[in-house]
């Protein structure tokens, strides 16, 4: 048995984050932000997995066969009983899981129901690649955790309510309506705490701020949030619509797929790996890290540079917009591993727009940001901020939340 953590008098949120092939998981305390352990199960399903525990500072590696999820997360909660910190007296009052796609159903996070496991069953056709694999963590920690409630929080949600013009696609209403075809977005549990984030760091009511949040990762979105709810996000149907990413491309037009389809003899699997898996900065330049794209870059390399350049280029047509749709901007925040550690994108992306009020300051802007900083300077009409995303506390609010767990 492992010692008690003094910070277990606390109430905690286990988070989960299941994926095709991985189990992320974070014990925190909502209340201090804590993070009492976290880690993570690979190749799941391959003839050895990878399992890494964090906590007490301390870091724990195991390398073994991991069948499948159940398995998985048996492991887990071994390492939890092994190493600690020991869940029987950590407070946990919900499992929170992240789930993908919520449909046009989830404005909200939900409390995990037969009735709820069913829904994002059925949501699956829109998001086959996660909502699956979200499905079997819940079914697996519901089995194994029976006494804590779950709760799935929808990275949907926060884009539920856009406005009918900025979640309509201009196709045929009835095969629209048959088939669920509309703008959902995704990343919305970050692009939700950061712009609320920011009316707290500027010490300002959120409803009285126009915000354009840029989530850069591997993944990368843009929303435009004014008074803290959502009018407008890059991402679609799917998370492939909208801005450069690090495999993925973006917005094209649709003919694309046609025209391959028809006379290059790609079929539909072949399109999707092509847009999902091999474009984006990774088909341009052929790497998908930001760090060795700079790197060809200064090397003097032509189709790192481009990339850049197509990247930027399209970051900037989405600030314009979203300035446009908002009417009013009051802040620009960055979040994300792109947009948290790289300068060169940060100055990149507003260079230019200074007679849109935007501004950044390059002594403050330089280098990586671990806390929220503001980088453009004093007086700027527009205030442009890196704000470090946590999805996973973001997740543990919202489940507590839910379940209506008392402070301790
Ligand atoms: P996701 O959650 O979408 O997988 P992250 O938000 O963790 O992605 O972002 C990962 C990306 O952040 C990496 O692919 C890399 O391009 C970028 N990144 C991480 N660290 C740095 C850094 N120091 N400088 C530039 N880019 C970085």
């Amino acid at each position: 048995m492992s010692t008690p953590t003094p910070a277990a008098a606390h109430t905690s949120v286990l988070v989960i984050n299941s994926g095709s092939s991985s189990i992320k998981y974070q014990l925190v305390i909502p209340d201090t932000h804590e993070v009492l352990a976290s880690g993570l199960v690979e190749r799941i399903g391959e003839p050895v997995g990878a399992v890494k525990h964090v906590a007490h500072g301390e870091t724990t590696r195991r390398e073994l066969p991991v069948t499948d999820h159940a398995e998985g997360l048996r492991v887990v909660l071994g390492l939890f009983d092994e190493i600690g910190p020991d869940l029987g007296q950590a407070h946990v009052a919900a499992v929170g899981h992240r789930v993908v796609q919520g449909g046009a159903r989830y404005s909200g996070p939900a409390l995990v129901d037969e009735d709820v496991v069913r829904d994002i069953d059925e949501l699956s056709p829109l998001a086959p690649l996660h909502n699956p694999p979200n499905l079997t963590g819940i079914r697996v920690a519901r089995e194994l955790l029976p006494d804590v409630p779950h709760v799935a929080v929808f990275d949907t949600a926060f884009f539920r309510d856009l406005p009918a013009a900025a979640a309509t696609y201009a196709v045929d209403t009835e095969v629209a309506t048959t088939h669920q075809v509309r703008r959902y977005g995704a990343h919305g549990t970050s692009h939700q705490y950061v712009s609320h984030k920011v009316a707290r760091l500027l010490g300002r009511p959120v409803e009285e701020l126009n915000t354009i949040v840029l989530h850069l990762g591997n993944g990368a979105s843009a929303s435009a949030v004014r008074g803290g709810r959502a009018v407008e996000t890059s991402m679609g149907m799917t998370p492939l619509e909208g801005l450069v990413m690090g495999t993925r491309s973006g917005d094209l037009d649709p003919a694309v797929l046609f025209h391959l389809y028809r006379n290059a003899g790609f079929s539909v699997d072949d399109l999707d790996d092509l847009l999902n898996r091999r474009s984006g900065i990774k088909g341009l330049s052929g790497v998908n890290d930001f760090r060795e794209l700079h790197d060809l870059v200064e090397q003097g390399d032509a189709a790192a540079r481009l990339a850049l350049d197509v990247y930027l280029h399209r970051l900037r047509k989405y600030i314009g917009a979203y300035y446009a749709v908002l009417g009013r901007l009051d802040v620009i925040a960055f979040t994300a591993g792109v947009g948290e550690n790289d300068d060169i994108v940060r100055a990149g992306a507003l260079a230019g727009l200074e007679a849109l009020g935007i501004e950044v300051d390059l002594g403050r802007n330089a280098g990586r940001k671990s806390e929220p900083t503001v980088i453009s300077p004093d007086g700027a009409r527009v205030t442009v901020l890196v704000v470090p995303t946590n999805e996973e506390l973001a997740i543990a609010r919202q489940a507590l939340e839910v379940v209506g767990a008392g402070r301790a």
